[in-house]
């Protein structure tokens, strides 16, 4: 039986996480999970799945949750505030943390999750891509496997095994090219959220479908990848593939490419996370070639999306870029989705901060979250 821990059970990843291990109810338990504010999802999940632990971190919904669970005599242990992530993250009875929170806010529970010997399974891309130096490092350190769950990464990973990675010429990352595909800047001025939102092939949460629109979440993804696989970014090369049936590809030196397919479908990376080195049973439905027909792709163009350039640039300079980038992303794009900027101003935002806050070649953890807490004040302050 493994005992798994999710921090943001009650969106995207964290619901088809949930529906992954119903399907496989004799060899997973629910030990422990946290959300932001949506009490009914999580009571929902408490007397689904009964789990020991519950983290809501705003007030108003901890106190519906453990009101629920006195008046119901639910022996669930309710805490409340951004800390008690860390108690969701490092709990005792957990062999497996998934991490499906979004933003930077994951990662000090990644980190203590990590230093506590839990292996990670990772959706929450932002942590690696602030701290990503720090992270690999400290799952170098107690021997922690980081599973990618992002799709990409999930499918590099397989392409990886019984391969190594000295042999690995080039990572192909592939992107769907988001809902603006084929867009020119001119296009772009007028978008307004709900046009953002719609993303022609994934069901995903508001920040990453921004993301997505913005073609930021494949520079994340770029950023995710060199952590995660120690590549150079030269060598890490984005392909669009608009329908997003290959999820990734490893190209070795002696020139094979494999690659990984599949529908479209969070639920196959999670499963595959969550058992590896073990393959279970399909969740998702199977592909038909029959029905494909044909794939198709296309350089991404990085003038007209520019977010994916400032990725790569921040990235290749390393040190707190990477934390300035994220933080005024994320900014950015909460900004955008309440109607405080446009559109084209997510990756104005985000140049201007890296141009703005001083260089830092090597950061500790504390540089990170000063470097995220000045930016993030900074660009509020702006659109106050
Ligand atoms: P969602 O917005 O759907 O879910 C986010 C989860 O985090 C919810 O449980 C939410 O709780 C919780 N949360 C939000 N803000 C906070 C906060 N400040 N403190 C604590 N908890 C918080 O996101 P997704 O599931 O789409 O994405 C999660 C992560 O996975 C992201 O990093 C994303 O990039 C990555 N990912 C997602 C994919 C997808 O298909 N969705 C694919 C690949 C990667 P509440 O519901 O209460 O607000
Ligand atoms: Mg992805």
């Amino acid at each position: 039986m493994k005992k798994i821990s999710i921090l943001g059970a009650t969106g995207s990843i964290g619901t088809q996480t949930l529906d992954v291990i119903k399907n496989d109810k004799e060899n997973f338990e629910l030990s422990a999970i946290s959300a932001n504010s949506n009490y009914k999802k999580v009571i929902n999940i408490i007397d689904e799945f009964n789990p020991k632990l519950v983290s809501m971190v705003d007030l108003k919904a901890y106190d519906m949750v453990k009101n629920y669970c006195k008046e119901n005599n639910k022996s669930t242990v309710v805490l409340n505030g951004v800390e008690s992530l860390v108690d969701v993250a490092t709990f005792d009875d957990a062999d497996i943390v998934v991490t499906s929170v979004v933003g930077m806010v994951g990662l000090v529970p990644t980190l203590k999750a990590i230093e506590k010997g839990k292996d990670i399974a990772l959706a929450n891309k932002e942590t690696l891509v602030v701290g990503g130096d720090i992270v690999t490092k400290a799952a170098e350190l107690t021997k922690v496997k980081l599973l990618p769950v992002d799709s990409e990464h999930g499918a590099i990973f397989q392409c990886m095994q019984g391969n190594h990675l000295k042999d690995i010429s080039k990572i192909i990352l592939t992107a769907s090219g988001g809902p603006f595909r084929n867009k020119k800047r001119e296009d772009l001025i007028d978008i307004k959220p709900n046009d953002a939102l719609k993303h022609p092939k994934w069901q995903m949460g508001r920040k990453i479908s921004i993301d997505s629109a913005t073609l930021m979440n494949k520079g994340l993804e770029v950023i995710e990848a060199h952590f995660l696989f120690n590549m150079n970014y030269d060598n890490i090369q984005v392909v669009v593939h608009p329908e997003s049936v290959i999820h990734s590809m490893i190209e070795y030196n002696d020139g094979s490419i494999i690659a990984q397919l599949a529908s479209t479908d969070m639920r196959l990376p999670i499963q595959y996370a969550i058992n590896y080195p073990e393959r279970k049973k399909a969740v998702i439905d199977k592909l038909d070639f029959y029905a494909l027909k044909s794939l198709s792709f296309e350089k991404p163009d990085m003038e007209t999306f520019k977010c994916l350039k400032l990725c790569y640039e921040a990235g290749k300079k390393g040190g707190n870029m990477t934390a300035i980038l994220n933080g005024a992303n994320e900014v950015a794009v909460d900004l955008f989705l309440n109607n405080k900027i446009s559109f084209l101003q997510i990756e104005e935002i985000i140049e201007r901060c890296l141009n703005k806050f001083e260089y830092k070649s090597t950061v500790d953890l504390d540089t990170i979250l000063d470097t995220d807490k000045k930016v993030r004040k900074y660009v509020f302050d702006l659109y106050k």
